[in-house]
């Protein structure tokens, strides 16, 4: 398995990661409180924990700050993390999985809008967002983009690949 492999992250690289967890943490629950109304998001509550990939800076940064990262496959597409429907790394789980609940606004230049992402079952498909409602992550992602090319580049690793959580 690649987590295995990937060099633990310099300190520089790392603290820059823990601060922008933490800014982004700062957002999103300045959000939970604004939209209170609408999230049900509870322990037990896993609809948003499907297999998926992650950058190898924040694959390495868990292989780093987990006691037990579990590397084997999930199951029936669930993440592998997923242990008896809470997430066993939730203090450390990565920075896509901070936003789960809230909806999503990426800046579609092209088309000049902001395309939204939410869950139904927070937010039903007629449901109307003032642009405050939307959690706004294409600085939090280049941020993390930055951050991983650093990782790659220090280690020469493709900063393109991806690392599958599950
Ligand atoms: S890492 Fe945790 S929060 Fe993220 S998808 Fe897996 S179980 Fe869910």
């Amino acid at each position: 398995m690649l987590t295995t492999i990937l060099p633990p992250v310099p300190k520089t690289i790392s603290q820059g990661y823990e601060l922008l967890v933490s800014d982004l943490d700062s957002v999103i629950t300045a959000m939970h409180q604004h939209l209170q109304d609408f999230i049900g998001c509870a322990p037990g509550c896993s609809s948003c924990c499907r297999q998926f990939s992650i950058l190898p800076l924040e694959a390495a940064f868990l292989a780093d700050s987990v006691d037990v990262f579990l590397q084997s496959p999930g199951s029936g597409g669930l993440c592998s993390q997923l242990i008896d429907n809470r997430c066993s790394i939730y203090p450390q789980r990565p920075l896509i999985c901070r936003t789960q609940g809230l909806p999503i606004g990426y800046i579609d230049e092209d088309r000049e809008q902001i395309e939204v992402s939410a869950c139904r079952l927070n937010f039903p498909e007629d449901h109307q967002f003032d642009h405050r409602d939307l959690l706004l992550l294409d600085s939090f992602n280049s941020r993390l983009a930055a951050l991983n090319s650093t990782y790659c580049q220090t280690f020469e690793i493709a900063d393109e690949i991806r690392i599958p959580l599950g």
